[in-house]
């Protein structure tokens, strides 16, 4: 496949750490769109898996032999790449979870049963994936709180006044996206946290695509609570991070009890340990959170602002291309957007567009993306989404337009 890029990226040699990206589907080329689901992995990632078995397996903080001690110190190795990746202050701010479902669970039972009463409030952005929105609905049930919602626009982008409006009641913490999977808005997250901090309300980001294309900074942010899923940013599954301020995460108790979380145990009394164990019981995802390494250092092996301009344009060369066949309307066109492109084609439902392109070898996702407020705020059942990587090129979005136009052709 040829590929054409912004100056200074080189796409194909980018394609060829990929190998799933040279395999064929349905008898063609896979184009590979639904990035915002999962990303694929390049090989330093499945190399990584490999080695961990093949050299390394060990239980974590156990064993007084060589091998666990070595399987320990490359485990708390990746909790230093961590925190430099999003820029926390200490690595005992970084806890491994399995992705930001389970973080967002985390911090909503741990802080959410410590620190919510009767009355209090929890905002959460009329954009949230579900995982952003389930736990905390879960969590409010069982205190007495109740959540409130951000609006949006017709564009897909917070409405800031209300949101200040909102601040005024009796909130205790904000839930919100970083980048919508559903529109791709980016939401001006430095902002809302100034704002919700200025009234002494907590912020946590969902950070699920946040952190897969742009450098995450908490800090900067203002992110009290930052999530990270490793399989979105060219890592494995069942991995992910969560960041918490430490002197939130001090106060928190066990949100799961077992092995590996303890200072000590009588059938009388436990005592936790301190964070980032007390929020680690049992054996973690060791292979995981060892290539999670390989996926961060991959990523900061990449020229990030190159990436940026490239998907950016990506983005653009999809939407006009797109806007091109009659019937086909975008959903979430927010002024500050990552790549994702949203849009149902009149009169087709969107699992059929997505199933007619799959002949072409083309991979997009359609249904309700796992935020079925957005699809019932811009009254459509489903959208079918593409979502762009580093690796995706404008030879792909042509794949993809001309099976659209395809499809048209089919219901017409
Ligand atoms: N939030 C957003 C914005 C997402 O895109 C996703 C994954 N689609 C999640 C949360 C949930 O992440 P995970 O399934 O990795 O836990």
């Amino acid at each position: 496949m040829t590929t054409t890029a912004r100056p200074g990226l080189d796409v194909a040699r980018l394609r060829a750490e990929f190998p799933i990206l040279a395999t064929t589907m349905r008898g063609q080329p896979l184009v590979y769109l639904d990035n915002a689901a999962t990303s694929q992995k390049p090989r330093q990632v499945i190399e990584a898996v490999r080695r961990y078995y093949t050299t390394q397996n060990a239980n974590v903080h156990r064993g007084v032999y060589a091998l666990s001690e070595q399987a320990t110190a490359a485990y708390e190795g990746v909790r230093e790449k961590a925190r430099a990746f999003v820029n926390a202050r200490a690595a005992h701010e970084i806890i491994f979870v399995r992705g930001t479902t389970e973080a967002v669970n985390l911090v909503a039972s741990s802080w959410g049963r410590t620190n919510l009463r009767a009355g209090d409030e929890i905002l959460v952005s009329a954009m949230e994936h579900h995982s952003n929105i389930v736990p905390w609905q879960m969590v409010c049930d069982a205190m007495g709180a109740s959540l409130r919602v951000i609006p949006m626009n017709q564009r897909g982008e917070l409405v800031l006044e209300e949101f200040e409006r909102l601040l005024q009641g009796p909130v205790k913490l904000v839930a919100v996206a970083h980048i919508s999977n559903s529109l791709g808005t980016i939401n001006p997250v430095a902002e809302l946290a100034r704002l919700a901090h200025a009234r002494g309300v907590l912020v946590l980001v969902d950070g699920a695509q946040g952190a897969p294309h742009v450098p995450v900074d908490v800090q900067a942010l203002g992110a009290d609570f930052y999530t990270v899923s490793g399989h979105k940013m060219y890592g494995p599954t069942g991995i992910g991070l969560l960041y918490g301020r430490q002197e939130l995460l001090d106060t928190m108790p066990p949100y799961q009890g077992g092995g590996d979380m303890i200072k000590s145990v009588t059938f009388a009394r436990t005592t936790f340990a301190d964070p980032p164990a007390r929020f680690e019981a049992g054996t973690p995802h060791i292979a995981g959170s060892i290539s999670l390494g390989a996926a961060i250092d991959y990523l900061h092996g990449l020229d990030r602002e190159a990436i940026e301009a490239h998907e950016q344009d990506l983005l653009e060369y999809a939407t006009a291309s797109l806007a091109e066949i009659p019937g086909v309307r975008f959903v979430g066109t927010a002024a500050r957007k990552a790549a994702v492109v949203s849009f149902v084609l009149e009169g087709v439902h969107a699992h059929d567009v997505g199933t007619i392109v799959d002949q072409d070898g083309v991979a997009i996702r359609t249904g309700h993306h796992c935020a079925q407020p957005v699809m019932d705020f811009f009254g459509v059942p489903a959208t079918a989404r593409a979502s762009f990587a580093c690796y995706n090129t404008r030879e792909e979005v042509d794949v993809l337009v001309a099976a659209v136009h395809k499809v048209r052709k089919v219901f017409a």
